[in-house]
């Protein structure tokens, strides 16, 4: 078993057995990793916060080779988000971030511009500047890219001609992969209309590429982001997030 050494947002926590505990943790070297902490009651003081969600530490874990759980040897708080404990919508934000981290990505599949992008997001949720719903509709843009489902904006994503800004109205397709022209819009089942000033705010947050701390959106348009973004984030992890309902529309 290889030694390894990661920054690590823990995204999940489970109880295991009177001794030992097991930990989901989203590293910026490796991606996510699940790791079991053996006597993990015993050594509280080294283990405790790797159990804490949404903690940021440095770890170090022994390697499997041949499947199984890692073991969790060293875990030192690094960051922690005090917002968490005092802001209702930034705590379900942050759950929220946690279950597409645990749930959207895959063992041993490193996405340093998403973890960056998660520890970003936790930050921004004490910013009074920026909307909480803002923070989650960035951060789903970033996971989306980093997946490879980055929503195509500026043609359709069915037949592939122009879709110019300033058209009233188009339609967006979760299932063709973006906005779909007049003509295809009629025949994608999972079609929703779009307005002019939702394309345009979309694709402002999408050219913001690694930053995911934007401006703020358009009031009028936050609403309707909420929306597309929890139908095509549904429709990626192949269900609704069970956090996705304490995130729309704050
Ligand atoms: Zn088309």
């Amino acid at each position: 078993m290889a030694a390894e050494k990661a920054l690590a947002l823990v995204v999940r926590g489970t109880d295991w057995s009177e001794t030992s505990r097991i930990t989901t943790l989203f590293t910026r070297e490796f991606g996510k990793v699940q790791a079991l902490a053996k006597g993990g009651r015993r050594l509280k003081s080294n283990f405790e916060v790797a159990f804490d969600l949404l903690t940021v530490c440095q770890v170090v874990f022994l390697r499997k080779d041949h499947g199984g759980l890692d073991l969790l040897t060293e875990a030192r708080m690094e960051e922690r988000f005090p917002v968490l404990r005092s802001d209702l919508h930034a705590l379900y934000a942050g759950y929220y971030v946690a279950e597409l981290l645990a749930h959207g990505t895959q063992d041993y599949d490193p996405h340093p511009p998403l973890f960056d992008a998660a520890i970003q997001t936790l930050r921004s949720l004490g910013d009074p500047l920026q909307p909480v719903s803002d923070s989650v509709t960035a951060f789903e843009l970033v996971w989306l890219k980093e997946l490879g489902y980055s929503p195509r904006l500026d043609a359709c994503a069915a037949c592939g001609s122009r879709v110019a800004a300033g058209v009233p109205q188009v339609f967006f397709s979760p299932s063709a992969g973006g906005v779909v022209c007049s003509a295809c819009g009629p025949v994608a089942p999972d079609r929703r209309p779009l307005s002019a000033a939702g394309l345009d705010a979309l694709r402002g947050l999408a050219a913001e590429g690694e930053s995911p701390l934007s401006p703020g959106i358009d009031p009028t348009v936050r609403g309707e982001l909420r929306g597309l973004l929890g139908q095509v984030v549904s429709f990626v992890l192949g269900r609704r997030p069970r956090l996705l309902g304490y995130v729309e529309g704050r």
